[in-house]
């Protein structure tokens, strides 16, 4: 059965829930995160509320990428495009708390932030 439930972030993208919007369009809305783990994080969020990155299909391949162009164009937006880290965390044993696919944009515009020590 199909789970009618508005999510979170559908909530916030018909403002039923305030957040600070940084970009939108057709497709998408960005926000920043409301618990930020880097000086600069903002989450790009599809209007169309895939649950996770893993449910989307074939007919939503053109939506990726252009949640992948909005993350480049807010980061420049945000000046750091030259350093920026994008995560997709899919699904709850990876992190996933809100069942609504988004990206998270994370920089740090004074460049403290150590992306060397990644694991990844
Ligand atoms: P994830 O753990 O990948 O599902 O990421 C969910 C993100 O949503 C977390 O980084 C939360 O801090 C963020 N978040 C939760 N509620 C809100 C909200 N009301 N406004 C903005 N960000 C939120």
């Amino acid at each position: 059965m199909v789970d009618a439930t508005p999510t979170l972030f559908t909530r916030i993208i018909n403002r039923d829930i305030p957040a600070e919007i940084l970009y939108e369009d057709d497709q998408c809305i960005v926000i920043n995160d409301i618990s930020p783990q880097a000086p600069v994080h903002m989450l790009v969020i599809p209007r169309q509320p895939i649950a996770k990155l893993a449910d989307a299909s074939e007919a939503d391949k053109a939506l990726l990428g252009h949640l992948m162009w909005v993350a480049g164009e807010v980061a420049r937006q945000a000046g750091v495009e030259d350093a920026f880290r994008l995560v997709v965390n899919n699904g709850q044993a990876a992190g996933q708390t809100v069942f609504h696919l988004h990206l998270h944009v994370l920089a740090d515009p004074s460049g403290s932030l150590d992306f060397s020590e990644s694991t990844i």
